[in-house]
């Protein structure tokens, strides 16, 4: 094995490493600060989209600016299209995924999720070049990359599909979810519990629905109670001034402590939403979504 494969691999242990502690959002100091190989630092992301650390010839990630999380193309077959670094100065960043491509070196896609936090997909190949569109194609994940040359087999093509796919899918929860509990500061918007390891953000509408899109309009943020209740029609939000209530059955159901302070208390009181208007939950869809409500009692 050769000492760049090593690198990378040493680089995707320390990424899997990272993800046990933070989950799919990794703080870009992490990621800047990198791992130790042989005495040397490796840093894993740099200033530019590009990045190739000191100990390598070839760039190890590729990265898109939380600015624009939803910026890079995902095509219809679920690649990424991925622009070249257009200034003159930057040329060889580019040149260094040419090598990538063609000696199959994997690399990593950090995908920006919101300021200083990062997705991370690995290994990452670069599949096509295009220099009229000033494109690579890139897949993300699950690719034999250990191969000398991506196989065109159909079967292979499906594979690398359906892992990008999950990748995009997690890429995008990953956001949303760092969208909205940012919006709700870290708290349930019911019971304003503040520890995020049990906070979800949960759907208004489900992401089938027309509106169900993950964005922060659509979006709570709920601790794992509240969202399970939320998702079973046991909680409902009345849209016009934002008043909890509790399903009738469960409101006069005698039980413990947890059904009494968790839920029952809750009826009557009011959904704490952020400050920014465009940040709040939407009218229409609350309104869509407390006709199921109405209909479930
Ligand atoms: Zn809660």
């Amino acid at each position: 094995m050769d000492e760049d494969h090593a690198v990378r691999l040493a680089a995707f242990r320390y990424l899997d490493h990272l993800q046990l502690l933070h989950g799919d959002a990794l703080p870009w100091s992490a990621l800047i600060d990198g791992f130790e190989v042989n005495g040397q630092r490796v840093p894993l992301i740099g200033a530019a989209g590009i990045w190739k650390p000191r100990v390598l010839d070839i760039p190890i990630s590729i990265a898109t600016s939380p600015r624009n999380p939803y910026g890079d193309a995902f095509g219809e077959d679920d690649l990424l299209s991925y622009r070249y670094q257009s200034s003159a100065a930057r040329a060889y960043d580019n040149e260094g995924l040419r090598r990538a491509m063609s000696e199959s070196r994997p690399l990593i896609y950090f995908h920006g999720l919101d300021k200083g936090l990062y997705s991370a997909s690995y290994p990452a190949v670069i599949v096509a070049d295009d220099p009229a569109t000033s494109t690579f194609t890139v897949a993300c994940e699950g690719v034999g990359v250990l191969r000398p040359s991506l196989a065109s087999g159909s079967i292979e093509t499906v594979t690398r599909a359906y892992a990008t796919r999950l990748a995009v899918q997690r890429l995008h929860q990953a956001a949303f979810r760092q969208r909205v509990l940012r919006a709700y500061q870290q708290r349930c918007a019911v019971c304003s519990i503040k520890h995020v390891q049990l906070l979800d953000a949960a759907h208004i509408l489900p992401d089938l629905h027309e509106l169900g899109q993950p964005v922060v309009p659509n979006g709570l943020s709920l601790c794992k109670i509240h969202h399970a209740a939320f998702d079973s029609n046991i909680l409902g939000i009345r849209p016009n001034d934002l008043t909890l209530e509790i399903r009738e059955d469960i409101l006069h159901e005698v039980d413990g402590p947890m059904l009494k302070h968790g839920l029952q208390d809750h009826h009557g009181g009011q959904l704490s939403v952020p400050r920014a208007a465009h940040e709040r939950p939407d009218k229409e869809r609350l309104e869509m979504r407390y006709d199921e409500f109405r209909k479930a009692s």
